[in-house]
């Protein structure tokens, strides 16, 4: 992630180890569908997980403030009804048998996921960490666009999908979402099917057929022009509201060269079967590296002229930075969130091998410089560990 401003953190003594792992997650298969009116995603999800070291008969999954309509254990064809506890949290199911190591079985959640009613411990409703977010909604602000898009990091996506909500977890997925006709998709890997309802709507499905982490799954709806470019045989694109379309390659222009540039550096190619950016609104965040789909802020969508005002500026940095997570973050992932600044620190690197390589050792310098002088002007930060166990 790409954040706009750093709070002070107090350290605190809980130690935070890796989660311990007792199943792991496979495949996550959604089909998802909005209640515009009432900001909820009415889902359906076969998970399919296998025990990690141990054999076991239950399953926890984190869930934030859903209602659960059905869990089952998928047979063959049928559905076997399971029993769970849920407290809002977590949904601690039997699976009515021991499974083993490695041993896969999927399981059936059919959901509700309620992101606005969402309360921390009783109290109001939280406006961050919400994993879903509907933006003008009901349409009734003329000059904003109706959107829906999701925010994971750190441990936000399980407001929309029952997972386990770690970042030492890793899963194919296979996302369909139904919406209204008018609107355009986007979410991780290849757009495999595109069908049309009778009812005005239209189902779109995703697939990541590599393996990646819950914090990493994305959605985002609205009115977006697609402009198209390519890497090697991978489609690059950048979604963007139409006001900004023709504006697309002025501001994300560089990312082929980047790919090509970070490829090279690293002796990996670009792993992942697609690259998209996308630009929302009122997002809670800089910039998000989900996997394939980076999300942007506003602040990267600029004319023409824009862009030529600025030399290196915050957005080629970010479109830098969110594109080297895709190795650092994406493909390669902290085991544990008391790890995330290895994550965040080769991302910013790579916007000074970027700035060197691009514009001359003089703009790495300086762009090495500023973060520099942002590191150490924050001096309770400075003073931590850069990877630190104990945090609140
Ligand atoms: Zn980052």
């Amino acid at each position: 992630m790409a954040q706009t401003e750093i709070a002070p953190a107090k350290e605190k003594t809980e130690y935070r180890a890796s989660a311990t792992k007792i199943n792991a997650l496979v495949h996550t298969k959604l089909n998802v569908k909005f209640d515009y009116a009432k900001k909820h995603l009415i889902g359906k999800e076969w998970v399919t997980l296998k025990p990690y070291a141990y054999a076991t008969d239950s399953l926890t999954l984190d869930a934030k403030g859903m209602d659960i309509r059905n869990v089952s254990l998928v047979n063959g064809t049928s559905l076997q009804s399971l029993k769970y506890d849920y407290d809002q949290q977590q949904l601690k199911i039997k699976l009515g048998k021991k499974f083993l190591p490695g041993q896969s079985y999927t399981v059936f959640i059919d959901y509700t996921a309620k992101p606005d009613e969402l309360k921390v411990k009783g109290s109001a409703a939280i406006t961050d960490a919400k994993g879903l977010y509907f933006i003008n909604a009901d349409g009734k602000d003329k000059d904003k666009p109706v959107q829906i898009w999701t925010q994971g990091e750190t441990e936000a996506s399980s407001v929309w999908f029952p997972t386990i909500d770690r970042p030492n977890q890793k899963t194919t997925s296979e996302i369909s979402i139904t919406v209204p006709a008018k609107y355009v998709t986007l979410s991780n890997g290849k757009l495999t099917t595109q069908v049309k309802g009778t009812d005005g709507t239209r189902t779109d499905t995703w697939k990541m057929d590599l393996p990646h982490a819950p914090y990493l799954f994305m959605m985002a709806v609205g009115d977006f022009k697609i402009y198209k470019d390519k890497w090697k045989d991978k489609e690059v694109s950048y979604y963007l509201e139409p006001a900004y379309a023709p504006y697309a390659k002025h501001s994300f222009g560089t990312t082929p060269e980047m790919m090509t540039f970070f490829s090279g550096k690293l002796g990996i190619d670009y792993p992942w079967n697609k690259y998209s950016q996308i630009v929302v609104r009122d997002f809670v965040s800089g910039a998000m590296e989900n996997t394939t789909a980076t999300l942007h802020g506003e602040y990267v969508q600029r004319t023409d002229r824009e862009v030529l005002d600025e030399y290196f500026g915050q957005a080629e940095s970010t479109i830098a930075h969110e594109l080297f997570h895709h190795w650092f973050g994406d493909y390669v992932t902290a085991e544990s969130w008391s790890n995330l600044t290895v994550n965040e620190s080769f991302a910013n690197f790579s916007e000074v091998m970027w700035a060197e390589y691009k514009y001359g050792k003089d703009a790495g310098d300086a762009h090495n410089f500023e973060d520099m002088a942002n590191y150490l002007g924050t001096k309770d930060d400075a003073l931590k560990n850069l990877v630190r166990f104990h945090y609140t």
